[in-house]
């Protein structure tokens, strides 16, 4: 059966604006769920439910709210650890991916010393490069950046010349946030195994497309978000191998991540707890797991020969439009629905402007990648990032509004 891209944005509230006051609908062609995804009734309904009926701290009272929500709080955690592949005690509940990569630079970095080696890419966000600029400062570590391929992925060819014995972790993204290019993970833990180096992956572009089995990656960490994933934001997820997280320090200190408390010293709890100090995000994390639920069962197989239609289409029509430039991978194998492309001589937040006066949602700007604009020596891209409810119309909508930009030129 086809994909039915129609039933599946009628689940999507913010996709059907109405009209307002004097009548007039504001058209909405949301191609930004690279930066935030939208979220469907299913989870909206979820939160709701728990917020109107089992609202408590978790693992702290006896009464009965505390119990549900206890109950439910530890039920996200299994419906995460089902997503990807996992035990429950290997997820972490964090506040999104940048917090999940701070935490592994804080407390496997911990381990580091003066010398040993972390390998990150140019094409990462921020999120995966200044932690590890902080541990260099902290702890004397030396950081090394793999290159891009001139089609807009991370240089795999480079590894064998980066990686040496002094190589601890290798910390790359899954896929690209900037040009959607999706990492051969197998060459890279083959290279991190050759020298007793971890890898970290960061999936924040990765696993909006469908869970995952991480164990089977072979990685060390993985982490996501889960705002771009269909859930509510405030909330992501750290995986992390048993073994690591069982040798690894506390992040922040306080209620819950302790085994005993005395004013001399303090005994720390297991993971998943000894890395959950604090009252953690609830209800977040309930909606979180209603979007795993959620997105497990969507036909996965089917968004993804629609994405990869839509993705064909917008990459056919930029190329055709004299003084745009797509930067980044122009087949759409190993790439993401993610579409950056330049438009010359216009800054992109001016044609992200114009094209939000006509109804289409994009990002313009450097996506949180300055090392890679840098090394393409361009200010910014604009950035259309689909997700599994956006239809023709949506790809037809950005072409329409960059020819109105042109003609406006
Ligand atoms: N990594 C990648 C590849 C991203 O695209 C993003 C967000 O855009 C992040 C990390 C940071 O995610 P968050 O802001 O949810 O922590």
């Amino acid at each position: 059966m086809a994909y039915d891209v129609a039933a599946v944005r009628a689940q999507f509230p913010i996709l059907h604006p109405v009209a307002a006051d004097d009548g007039t609908v504001r058209p909405l062609h949301y191609l930004d769920n690279g930066a935030t995804a939208q979220v469907p009734r299913a989870v909206l309904d979820a939160m709701v439910a728990h917020e109107t009926t089992a609202r408590s701290n978790v693992h702290r009272s006896v009464h009965r709210l505390a119990e549900a929500a206890t109950r439910a709080y530890e039920g996200a955690r299994q419906d995460i650890a089902r997503f990807i592949g996992s035990q429950p005690a290997q997820v972490i509940f964090t506040s999104g991916t940048t917090a999940a990569i701070n935490l592994v630079a804080h407390c496997f970095g911990a381990r580091l010393r003066p010398g040993d080696e972390v390998l990150v890419s140019v094409l990462e966000h921020h999120s995966n490069i200044v932690p590890w600029q902080m541990l260099r400062e902290r702890s004397g570590i030396v950081m090394k950046a793999l290159p891009a391929t001139a089609d807009g992925r991370i240089d795999l060819d480079r590894l064998d010349d980066l990686v040496t014995d002094r190589t601890r972790l290798i910390a790359l993204t899954h896929a690209a946030n900037v040009t959607g290019a999706v990492t051969d993970v197998a060459r890279v833990v083959a290279a991190a195994r050759a020298v007793g180096a971890e890898v970290l992956l960061d999936g924040a572009q990765m696993v909006p497309h469908g869970p995952l089995d991480v164990p089977a990656l072979g990685v060390g960490f993985y982490c996501f978000s889960g705002h771009k994933m269909f859930g509510p934001n405030g909330i992501g997820v750290l995986w992390g191998r048993e073994d690591l997280l069982a040798d690894m320090p506390p992040f922040m200190g306080g209620g819950e991540m302790i085994a005993h408390v005395t004013l001399d010293r303090t005994s720390y709890a297991a993971p998943p707890m000894r890395f959950e100090a604090g009252t953690p995000p609830i209800t977040p994390a309930i909606g979180l797991a209603a979007a795993a639920r959620w997105l497990a069962g969507q036909d996965l197989a089917g968004a993804e020969a629609h994405l990869k239609q839509l993705t064909a289409l917008a990459i056919d029509g930029l190329s055709e439009m004299e003084g745009i430039s797509v930067i980044g991978p122009t087949g759409t194998q190993a790439r993401m629905p993610v579409i950056s492309f330049t438009m010359d001589p216009l800054h992109p937040h001016d044609v992200a402007q114009i094209l939000d006066s006509h109804g289409v949602a994009v990002r313009g700007g450097h996506h949180c990648a300055q090392p890679y604009m840098d090394s393409r020596d361009i200010a910014g891209t604009v950035r259309a990032s689909l997700a599994l409810y956006n239809d023709r119309d949506d790809v037809d909508a950005l072409l329409r509004g960059l020819h109105e930009v042109r003609a406006l030129l």
